[in-house]
């Protein structure tokens, strides 16, 4: 695929020549005026080859795109005053009312509830107690009672404060029915109401026609895994954990879900039980079911898997305390300008929110600032919103703007929007979302994971291309990140969606001091208090990266079909049921 340099763009390259301020020093609209025109398609090119078209006056509008802009929304987001941004908390609701009068000065249309701005989220935070006991039964013997931490995790997806559960434990292997993939762990066994074993991750493989190979896909995530044993009617899941399949270690499950867990105020069913267990612990439970774990662990990794009852039974005593609290999500509409295509929109997306204030961490330094993670995605957010308002014309179809809450919490925030859309999923063209876009200079490299699953891909090269940005390919597809962004949230109802964010090769810098940055802030900064503004950062990536969205997003919001996903993606049953 590659693309074509149209009449059109060039005309308003030329236009925007003449446009104050397009100059400023180190801006990349220099790069994207001097583009020179695309070859001519190889006689082998037998993809569709697309064209970048925008409007002189979109063209105009996206020159206006400033970086300090974007610096000033970092400065005032990450300020000490904004308390971290937690989510249900003080500072949380004044960034949110932020975000909510930039997009009234603009003149956008309120679309959260009743004619505002804010969308109200409502939460849940469930904290299991000390009093909850856990044990496993065997039909003869004694009975094992787990200890908390140690050798399990559980939490009440119930949002009860009380639940009792004895039930059967059922081995189910993977616990994954993928029809597009030819398994299923089930087979059709009825498992209303039991407590069902199984492994974390997915069938190991390296065909990419199974599983994706050694990419993560979304089977392979435990969210999926208590999703499909809801929907089946179980009771509860333990996963059994095995560091080298979760690639984390224990620590990590034991730390993540000992504090408060937050979910979305429930609208269904849920496990009364989500748990997972030391590998230990599931070897003991094998031993006293007259089984071997390695082998049912081989024995999962074959379509002819079957459940197994294991003849144990486990009794769960859950108590929890129960905490409800609300945030908000921002939404702001630009009408798009097509009688019919208005209906439709494009949608853009990026986390207020961050970890608030820790009390439990010494004053003075108990501010989770969050500038990188995520003021940027909201100044980037906030920019493409002034820059849409500001075009002398309208794209054909609709423009929201989304900054959502509760990301930190495990997309709550995003998740409530898919599914509470203000325009029906089905009729969302794109979801471009923007998560800790680090103010580093100018890049040479864009990342779009999750873009060449969607028909949009050859759009999405040739903006790419004409902005003189190289498409850097997912490093480690096995970790799954595409799962653990906003956009994904979206992705679950069916809407084409990705994140944009700079690779590692910047100007005037080799690809290692891209990668090097990469890993101090990941090392002394990510989810800590020092991830804060410093008047030395230099934005014009953040507002390299506005731009290209902006650009694909007016594609997107221009196009005569709406983007879906390609063919046998895992996301297409979703997006058709939607239709
Ligand atoms: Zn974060």
């Amino acid at each position: 695929m590659r693309a074509i340099v149209s009449k059109g763009i060039l005309a308003c390259v030329v236009a925007a020549l003449s446009l104050p301020g397009w100059s400023e020093p180190g801006l990349d609209v220099a790069v994207l005026a001097e583009a020179p025109a695309a070859p001519p398609p190889s006689a082998a090119a037998k993809h569709e080859v697309v064209s970048v078209r925008m409007p002189g006056a979109a063209f105009a509008a996206m020159q206006t795109i400033n970086p300090e802009h974007i610096r000033w929304h970092v400065r005032y987001l990450s300020h000490d005053l904004l308390e971290g941004r937690g989510t249900g908390q003080r500072g949380g609701d004044i960034a949110a009312e932020y975000i909510a009068t930039q997009f009234a000065e603009y003149g956008l249309k309120p679309v959260g509830d009743n004619g505002s701005y804010l969308q109200r989220v409502p939460l849940v935070g469930i904290t299991t107690l000390p009093e909850t006991k856990i044990s496993l039964v065997p039909k003869q013997g004694e009975a094992m009672v787990l200890k908390p931490l140690d050798e399990y995790v559980a939490y009440d997806r119930t949002q009860q404060e009380h639940t009792e559960l004895d039930a059967d434990i059922i081995y189910v292997g993977y616990g994954i029915e993928a029809p597009e993939y030819n398994w299923d762990d089930y087979k059709g066994v009825d498992v209303r109401g039991k407590v069902l074993l199984m492994l974390v991750n997915e069938p190991p493989s390296d065909d990419p026609k199974f599983f994706k190979g050694k990419a993560l896909t979304y089977y392979g995530r435990w969210t999926y895994k208590f999703e499909e044993a809801t929907r089946k009617g179980a009771s509860e899941v333990i996963l059994i954990h095995r560091e080298d399949m979760a690639s984390y270690p224990w620590q990590v499950v034991r730390n993540s879900f000992s504090g408060e867990q937050s979910s979305l105020k429930l609208e269904g069913p849920a496990l009364q039980v989500a748990s997972w267990v030391q590998l230990d612990v599931a070897k003991k439970l094998a031993t006293t079911a007259g089984m071997d774990l390695e082998k049912m662990m081989a024995d999962a990794r074959t379509r002819e898997f079957h459940p197994v009852n294991l003849g144990v039974k486990l009794e769960a005593h859950m108590v929890s305390k129960v905490r409800n609290f609300e945030s908000n999500n921002v939404l702001a509409m630009l009408p798009g300008s097509d009688r019919k295509l208005k209906d439709e929109a494009v949608i853009y997306t990026a986390h207020y929110d961050h970890f608030g204030i820790r009390p439990d961490m010494p004053a003075g330094n108990n501010i989770f600032h969050g500038a990188a993670d995520n003021a940027t995605g909201c100044g980037i957010l906030l920019e493409l919103a002034r820059a849409f308002s500001v075009a002398k014309e309208r794209p054909a179809r609709s423009m929201i703007f989304a900054a959502v809450t509760a990301e930190e919490q495990g997309l709550l925030g995003s998740e409530y929007l898919g599914k509470h859309p203000p325009v029906p999923a089905s009729k969302i063209a794109l979801d471009l979302n923007y998560d800790d876009v680090k103010p580093l200079g100018s890049p040479e490299e864009v990342e779009v994971t999750g873009a060449e699953r969607t028909t949009f891909y050859p759009w999405v090269q040739a903006t790419a291309k004409e902005f003189r940005l190289a498409i850097r390919p997912d490093a480690r597809p096995e970790a799954g990140h595409f799962y653990r962004s906003d956009h994904f949230s979206l992705a679950r109802v069916g809407i084409p969606s990705f994140s944009i964010n700079e690779g590692m090769k910047f100007k005037g810098h080799d690809e290692a001091w891209g990668i090097a940055q990469d890993q101090e802030f990941v090392e002394k900064h990510y989810h800590q208090p020092s991830d804060e503004y410093h008047p030395e950062m230099d934005f014009v990536g953040d507002a390299a990266m506005a731009r290209f969205g902006f650009a694909l997003g007016w594609e997107a919001a221009s196009l005569t079909r709406l983007i879906g996903w390609q063919k046998g993606d895992e996301f297409e049953a979703a997006r058709v049921k939607s239709q």
